[in-house]
């Protein structure tokens, strides 16, 4: 299920990317339909959607594409703000500071995500087996201690299949910085330079906040 060979090249098209992409989507939701983890994971829950969320470029950028694509152009002008503010915010933080403090993720729209099936590997492979420790991490968002909830096996599965997406655009040279979600996308929106900067294998955003490595 998760051997399909992925290339990539500093030449490959946006068409190639979105098709790398998209296989690990593919693999993802095929993970998760044959896992028969008892998740508590229920439509209009998002209290995960209040942690930070680290992305890589080119998930912000296939995020941005896909709200060129589908949003309205009032949808478009009520996020700018919306990520405008946010990033005021974030960027106001440390990345701990802001991982102990509960941030709501701009695209949540009326409890739902509004990019659901563009969303980022992190969010892809977020689940919970208990609702209970989601809300004690929500009540307590300094106490980083808090224990997972998750299927381990299907938490490794997932995260294999992140790796192996990581890894395709890693070999090709593509930019490898963790960048918050919200003040990536900010930046890849408002600013083309940032497109320009990954395609030439540099370090696509400027002034999103960056995860260090762990
Ligand atoms: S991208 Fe979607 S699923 Fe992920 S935190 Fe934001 S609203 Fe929630």
């Amino acid at each position: 299920m998760c051997s399909d060979p992925i290339h990539l090249t500093p030449d490959s098209s946006l068409e190639e990317c979105n098709r790398v992409a998209h296989s690990a989507v593919q693999r993802c939701d095929e993970i998760i339909k044959l896992a028969d983890a008892k998740v508590a994971c229920r439509e209009g829950c998002s209290i995960c959607c209040w942690l930070r969320v680290d992305v890589f470029a080119h998930e912000v950028f296939l995020i941005a594409h896909y709200i060129r694509a589908q949003f309205s152009a009032e949808e478009i002008s009520e996020l700018l703000v919306r990520l405008a503010d946010h990033s005021t915010q974030v960027l106001s933080l440390t990345p701990f500071e802001h991982a102990t403090s509960n941030v709501v993720c701009p695209l949540l729209r009326d409890g739902r995500c509004s990019v659901y099936s563009a969303r980022p590997h992190s969010c892809r492979r977020h689940h919970s087996l208990d609702f209970a420790t989601c809300q004690f991490t929500f009540d307590h968002p300094e106490d980083l201690d808090s224990p997972a909830a998750h299927d381990r096996d299907l938490f490794r599965a997932l995260t294999a299949v992140m790796q192996q997406n990581i890894d395709a655009y890693s070999d090709a040279g593509f930019d490898q910085t963790i960048y918050q979600l919200g003040t990536a996308l900010n930046e890849a929106l408002n600013d083309p330079s940032a497109w320009s900067r990954w395609r030439d294998q540099n370090q696509a955003f400027r002034r999103a906040s960056i995860t260090p490595p762990a």
